[in-house]
């Protein structure tokens, strides 16, 4: 099979059947072999019928269907599980992202061997610069800076291409779905690419995404991101060199300390109790903020330790090997 589209929706009954069309429309004129997988998370409209009854009508159809809401990124999942298809295609539902661009973002993959390509909302749609606009400037160029992924212009645009590899290698949980070209590069394919694609208003309904705490979770996850593809598997290594450059500076400040009061002894200066200093107890605060980080690192390497996935790694070819 040739592509596979997962599309995740949430509340949107009225855009389905047109976006289906269209999408049918364009890998019939493609000669594509396809399927579309609807994941359904926990809508609370007719979404689910609707699906019923294109899969009714269509072969192509595949549906998923949560019993609640739990958002984008665990929509995405569960699709790239199902996913068949050599190039797999993510969509939103609500017609902001055109099926036309399928074609170009398929050939990307296949023929000029990209792991991933991501659209690019150049014309963005979505009029207010308070709350969608600029935030998303500032979250790309962050996201760009930490992930090192210099040529994305913007991670969060929900049509996107992936090799087939791609998607069965990576996770994306929580609110992950923004970062997943970060996610993919963590897991080593690292031949990611853009294309300016089409953006259109949103027809019906309107954006599950908004207000400015989602930024501020958005930068909590990139954070998080971040320390688990640097140190997730050897926590020790940051806060152990931490721990221990911490407690050094307070014991070196405790000794100096003492060195002083020796030195005021020796010389006949009148004597000050070691504790009159502040100097002692920052000191002090430092050493056990430095012992803390070290038992921090040590709690780090027993929980990843443990974790289930400790020894998976990526390999991308085996020869004569069964296991
Ligand atoms: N979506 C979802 N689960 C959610 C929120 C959104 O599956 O909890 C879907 C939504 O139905 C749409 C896509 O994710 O297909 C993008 O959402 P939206 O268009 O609201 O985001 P925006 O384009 O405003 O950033
Ligand atoms: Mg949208």
């Amino acid at each position: 099979m040739d592509i596979t589209v997962v599309v995740p929706l949430f509340n949107e009954e009225e855009s389905l059947p047109e976006l289906y069309a269209w999408i049918e429309r364009v890998m019939k004129a493609n000669n594509f072999t396809y399927e579309v997988i609807f994941v359904n998370d926990g809508s609370t409209d007719n979404s689910w019928n609707v699906i019923e009854s294109l899969s009714q009508k269509s072969p192509a159809v595949k549906g998923i269907k949560f019993r609640r809401n739990y958002g984008k990124s665990p929509a995405l999942f569960c699709g790239f599980k199902e996913a068949e298809g050599d190039v797999v295609i993510t969509m939103d539902a609500d017609l902001q992202d055109s099926p036309d661009e399928i074609p170009a973002l398929y050939h990307m993959i296949v023929d000029e061997g990209y792991d991933l390509v991501s659209g690019y909302k150049q014309n963005r749609k979505q009029g207010d610069p308070l709350s969608k606009t600029i935030p998303t400037k500032l979250f790309n160029a962050t996201a760009r800076k930490v992930s090192g992924i210099h040529n994305l212009h913007d991670f969060n645009c929900g049509l996107k291409a992936y090799r087939k590899d791609v998607v069965k290698n990576i996770e994306v949980y929580g609110e992950m779905h923004r970062y997943i070209p970060y996610l993919a590069k963590n897991a080593g394919f690292d031949k990611i690419g853009e294309k300016p694609v089409h953006h259109q208003a949103r027809k019906f309904g309107k954006s599950k995404f908004m207000g400015w705490n989602r930024f501020f979770n958005g930068y909590l996850d990139l954070i998080t991101l971040w320390f688990l593809s640097s140190f997730g598997r050897k926590p020790m290594h940051v806060f152990g060199f931490l721990g221990t450059l911490m407690f050094f500076i307070g014991f070196l400040s405790v000794v100096a300390l003492g060195v002083d009061k020796l030195w005021c002894l020796a010389h006949g200066i009148p004597q000050r109790l070691i504790t009159d200093s502040p100097y002692f107890f920052i000191a002090l605060t430092v050493m056990m903020i430095g012992t803390q980080f070290f038992l921090a690192g040590f709690i780090g390497d027993l929980v990843s330790r443990s974790s289930q996935n400790r020894n998976d790694y990526q390999i991308e070819k085996t020869l004569r090997c069964e296991k």
